[in-house]
């Protein structure tokens, strides 16, 4: 009874025409900064996370109590786990999910090649079956990945590309998360939006991702490892800050349109969508080095090895037109930029002063 009232209270709307958003992977690194976003503007947000141990579980506690503290909810559970999906959507009329929760990572897959399945595969479609019982059937907002164009070489990575070089597990089962969903588009009538997130980084971000790694090696005068491309071409990303993807999530929950249902021929077609959310301006791995010694003030031991060929490719390049068009997304956070934010984020929260860790 009081978890139900949690949530109740949590999945309440502030404002006029608001929705109600289940954010799964709330406790995530995107997930906190759009459930703190919706939140803000007085829409209703309930978060399911199950706090998985791939990175520091202390971390994901700290996101949960900050989302706490601004009155988003966030329920531990898994998204494989069909009572409790239907269960939250008893409780609530969920108007939209965000889906967010995933193994994330394209190298723990050579291990743990299991937990891509359980929860972007399996979970993804956990989750669609909860929505298409759903009444009224929420519009599905979810993350693909720009991993899906894999090794094409045609830059910038446009939607209309093929999709049929995956070169990590990660990435083959966000493609099939693609296909799944666009399934469940058209035989059941589901609102389906993907988004394609490029190396997403600021805040609260990952520690598994090589920004954030870098930093923490940099600061404890460890060396760090640059992986270089074939021929020594460096490698580069098209990184976006977190402001920017967080824009383009509440773009998408905004012009999502509602689900039809099941044959929902009647009612019109609910909308299939996918988008790129880059940030259309890739930097290499040794310049995003070179700026965060800027920021850090300190200099990096760099220990240059070629790629190992362990699920990373060479590098990636939004075209964002599209959403452009129909989002109006406009990225506005240069490299340089975001980096000086996500540093000061990083000294303040392990409580760096001047370079040097107090506690
Ligand atoms: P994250 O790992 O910080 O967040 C994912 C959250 O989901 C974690 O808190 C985790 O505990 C939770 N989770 C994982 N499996 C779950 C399950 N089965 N049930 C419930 N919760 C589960 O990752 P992120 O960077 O915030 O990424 C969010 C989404 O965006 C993911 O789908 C990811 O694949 C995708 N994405 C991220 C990036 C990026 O650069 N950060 C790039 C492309 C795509």
């Amino acid at each position: 009874i009081q978890w139900e009232k949690q949530v109740r209270n949590s999945a309440q709307i502030h404002r006029q025409g608001g929705m109600s958003v289940l954010v799964t992977g709330a406790a995530g690194f995107v997930g906190t900064h759009v459930s703190l976003a919706l939140k803000k503007r007085g829409d209703g947000v309930v978060g399911l996370d199950n706090f998985n141990t791939y990175y520091d579980p202390s971390l994901k506690k700290a996101r949960k109590s900050l989302v706490e503290s601004h009155g988003v909810f966030v329920v531990e559970g898994d998204v494989n786990d069909a009572r409790l999906l239907n269960k939250l959507f008893d409780v609530v009329a969920f108007t939209h999910v965000m889906h967010l929760a995933a193994q994330a990572g394209v190298r723990y897959a050579m291990e743990n090649p299991g937990s891509y399945v359980h929860s972007n595969i399996a979970g993804l479609v956990t989750l669609l079956e909860a929505c298409k019982s759903a009444n009224p059937q929420p519009a599905i907002v979810w993350a693909s990945s720009s991993s899906v164009y894999g090794l094409n070489e045609k830059v910038p990575f446009s939607e209309s590309d093929q999709t049929d070089q995956p070169a990590s597990l990660y990435a083959a089962t966000k493609k099939a998360g693609e296909e799944i969903t666009h399934t469940y588009n058209h035989i059941y009538g589901l609102s389906i939006t993907g988004l394609r997130f490029f190396t997403v980084y600021g805040p609260w971000g990952r520690p598994d991702m090589a920004y954030f790694s870098f930093t923490r090696n940099i600061l404890q005068g460890k060396p760090i490892t640059i992986y270089r491309g074939k021929n020594r071409v460096d490698l580069a990303r098209d990184f976006t800050y977190i402001d920017d993807i967080v824009k383009g999530c509440v773009g998408s929950l905004d012009t999502a349109g509602k689900s039809t249902g099941s044959g929902g021929k009647k009612r019109g077609p609910a909308p299939y969508r996918i988008f790129n959310l880059g940030n259309t301006s890739p930097v290499t791995v040794p310049t995003l080095v070179s700026i965060l010694e800027r920021h850090l003030k300190m200099k990096a031991k760099r220990n240059v090895v070629d790629m190992p060929g362990n699920g990373d490719v060479p590098f990636t390049h939004a075209n964002i037109s599209l959403a452009r068009r129909e989002l109006g997304y406009k990225p506005t956070t240069d490299l340089q930029t975001g980096l000086k934010k996500f540093v000061k984020w990083y000294l303040s929260y392990y409580g760096y002063h001047h370079g040097k860790a107090v506690n």
